[in-house]
């Protein structure tokens, strides 16, 4: 069975839904157009709740279907980016500095699609619950959903995510049993020495020649301290430190990234950071403390859920679009805290060639979007059918 003929036909319109998104991008938890777009949509699609004001902005819709069931949870996130646009398409973000460029905009719509052809159908068994989430992009909205009830307010008994995937074979699916995204650490080191004038830095405690030793120490962790097959990302992304040529700066500032799977890894690169950030500060006659923040968990797809979801997706675009034992990512994902109370599936849905995730020319392919709307809907009929 393709794609739902209703959806296809409602392409033009989520086309229009999409770029309204794409022009209004609004940051982290603060977004109150997009909630308020979603929110009037829902209402017009006759869904039978619309609750406001989750997480401060996120929203919950609830469809009955016809009779008894249990509730499925379909999950959108709808924030955007601090990044200024230039993809120079005609609906261009009007917030300069602000930019949908992981394809909220486009997530959002798939979930909206699948709400109008559920409330005008209702062709399921119990109830369906549409979490339209804030904040995914830093700020754990998904994480602020889950604290705040949403999952047994709601009696959401499994859960479903996409995420749009550039450079993926336009229009086919990709999950997986098991971890599918990594969890997502920070690590902050502060670095304190004595400044002093370039030309003498027998008077000083360099920090900047402890930042380097620290730096390279750092690599270690993975070429020497963890097993080769698993999966592991340390990487420094930000050195600050010195003004300049003729001074030796009294401290430098080192941050990074740290992306895992399995939580014995993350308890091995916290202790040997700070192992590495002692050992070498004393051996650089300077002090440096090291904090280590977790972020998101891995993002981990129930085994019998992800086989059932790729079944449902190859339902939608064919058995030959589908992968149902992807590869793992090294990215993050919030909806990770959803699948850490409730079993369900997260998945990718591929958009063609084009610019990455995060870039200033990304716009969110408007073709797959129909694709993600009917595999939302299917995923309804299918799981509880009439
Ligand atoms: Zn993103
Ligand atoms: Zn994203």
């Amino acid at each position: 069975m393709p794609v739902i003929n209703s959806i296809a036909a409602m392409e033009p319109e989520m086309r229009e839904w999409r770029r309204w998104l794409h022009r209004n991008p609004e940051l982290q938890f603060d977004l109150p157009k997009t909630a308020g777009f979603v929110a009037g949509k829902l209402r017009e699609f006759g869904v039978d709740e619309v609750h406001e004001g989750i997480a401060t902005s996120g929203i919950v819709a609830i469809i009955a279907g016809r009779g008894e069931g249990p509730t499925i949870g379909l999950r959108a996130d709808m924030d955007a980016l601090p990044i200024k646009e230039a993809s120079g398409v005609e609906h261009s973000s009007e917030t300069e500095g602000k930019m949908h460029a992981c394809g909220h905009d486009g997530h959002t719509t798939m979930l909206l699609g699948a709400a109008k052809y559920l409330a005008e159908t209702r062709n399921f068994k119990g109830r369906v619950a549409l979490i339209f989430q804030p904040a995914e992009e830093g700020g754990g909205g998904g994480d602020v959903m889950v604290q705040e009830g949403v999952m047994d307010r709601f009696e959401v008994e499994q859960v479903y995510g996409i995420h749009n995937a550039p450079n993926y074979a336009e229009g086919e699916f990709f999950t997986t049993p098991g971890p599918i995204m990594a969890a997502v650490d920070t690590f902050h080191i502060d670095i304190t020495g004595k400044g002093g004038h370039g030309a003498m830095p027998h008077d000083t405690k360099d920090p900047v020649v402890a930042a380097l030793g620290i730096g390279q120490a750092i690599q270690t962790i993975v070429s020497r301290n963890h097993y080769a097959l698993d999966e592991l990302v340390v990487s420094i992304t930000q050195i600050h430190t010195g003004t300049a040529d003729n001074i030796i700066p009294g401290g430098a500032y080192i941050e990074g990234t740290v992306r895992t799977f399995d939580p014995k890894v993350q308890d091995m690169v916290e202790r040997r950071l700070k192992q590495i950030v002692e050992g070498q500060a004393a051996s650089y006659d300077v002090t440096a403390a090291c904090r280590y923040e977790c972020g998101y968990p891995a993002t981990v797809n129930d085994a019998e859920k992800a086989a059932f979801a790729a079944r449902v997706a190859a339902d939608v675009v064919g058995e030959g679009r589908v992968t149902a034992n992807a590869p793992k990512e090294m990215g993050a994902e919030d909806f990770s805290y959803m699948l850490n109370v409730r079993p369900g599936a997260y998945l990718l849905l591929g958009a063609g060639t084009g610019p990455v995730l995060h870039h200033p020319e990304y716009d969110f392919n408007d073709s797959i979007a129909p694709l993600g709307a009917s595999f939302f809907a299917r995923m309804v009929e299918t799981a509880q059918p009439l």
